[in-house]
């Protein structure tokens, strides 16, 4: 770790809350259920569709997953109620899969369950290589359960790939990232290009069989490529999506691509649990500050 950013990760949790505050809000839509839809509601007006995730994760208590689970329930109530076009995002470990998978696979089918009422989609984000597995077997358990269940695959992992093939099956949905976590390089790719080559590998391999595909990312040059890619494929419109984190100045980029027909969703994170998710993301990966700097001074106006 560089000393700059070992001394921006140690002095995070001495700065003052508000401060904390005023950078989470670059990206958090706010505290309660309402921010979130709010801020769903107004880009769906602007043609983007959304997908929500209430933050918190890794949970230690039983009863702090369930609490989790209900939450998940009334924002998909809410999502129905105030008739948004909008998904929901979840982290596994928040609804307990360190404590326990059968805890976690309890939560997760209660959440499938609401999701089923209103016929919406359910994806369960990827987060460190230490849940990989357990993820990706959660989520072909519950697509089996309901098939409109989803994960992620990241692409500076060197499994990538082979995961495609073990998640490819009829109603596959599966969101292509870089991937945000430290990993080591006996499993990771840690040359830029490398995870750049990687994401188009995996692109290519989705849309070779047929799966719908989340396209997350902010970087301009990939997303070029992946243009020129579903162009020369001729890939289908309603096989795939452009995904990009609210609050990432890229507002021009994605307003484009909507002008030429291609669907947007934004990533829209809200909760209570904001300070500490601030805090552990920049602990987990330092060099988000910089990133974080960038969308402070270059505000995207998708969050007005
Ligand atoms: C919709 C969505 C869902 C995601 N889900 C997951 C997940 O489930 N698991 C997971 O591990 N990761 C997830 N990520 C994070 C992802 O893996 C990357 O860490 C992140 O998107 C940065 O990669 P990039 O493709 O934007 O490329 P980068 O090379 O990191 O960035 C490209 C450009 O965008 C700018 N940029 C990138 N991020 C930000 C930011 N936060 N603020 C301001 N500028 C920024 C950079 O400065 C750079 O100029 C998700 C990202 C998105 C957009």
């Amino acid at each position: 770790m560089g000393i700059l950013n070992w001394l921006v990760v140690g002095s995070a949790p001495l700065m003052p809350r508000f401060v904390i505050g005023k950078v989470a809000s670059i990206y958090v839509a706010g505290d309660k259920l309402e921010d979130g839809l709010k801020l769903a509601k107004k880009l769906n007006t602007k043609g983007f569709a959304a997908t929500l995730d209430l933050l918190g994760e890794e949970v230690k208590n039983r009863k702090q997953t369930n609490r989790i689970r209900n939450s998940y329930c009334e924002l998909l109530d809410g999502i129905a109620n105030w008739g948004i076009k909008c998904n929901i995002s979840l982290k596994l470990t928040a609804l307990g899969l360190k404590i326990d998978e059968d805890l976690c696979w309890d939560n997760l089918s209660v959440v499938l369950d609401k999701a089923r009422e209103y016929d919406n989609f359910v994806r369960l984000d990827m987060e460190n290589s230490e849940v990989t597995d357990a993820t990706i077997d959660m989520c072909q358990k519950g697509q089996k359960y309901y098939p409109k269940c989803g994960t992620v695959l990241q692409s500076y992992m060197k499994r990538t790939l082979d995961d495609i093939d073990t998640l490819n099956s009829h109603n596959t949905n599966i969101r292509i990232c870089k991937g945000a976590y430290k990993e080591n390089e006996e499993i990771a790719y840690k040359g830029y290009q490398e995870v750049r080559d990687n994401y188009l590998k995996s692109a290519e391999k989705m849309m070779d069989n047929k799966i719908y595909i989340g396209l997350a990312t902010h970087d301009l040059w990939l997303i070029a490529k992946l243009e020129e890619m579903i162009e020369r494929k001729n890939y289908k419109k309603n096989m795939y999506e452009f995904q990009a984190l609210s609050g990432v100045p890229i507002d021009n980029t994605l307003e484009r691509l909507i002008e030429n027909g291609h669907k947007v969703r934004y990533y829209i994170p809200y909760g209570p649990e904001w300070y500490a998710y601030s805090l552990r993301r920049m602990k987990e990966n330092p060099d988000i500050w910089k990133d974080t700097l960038k969308a402070f001074f270059f505000r995207s106006k998708h969050r007005k």
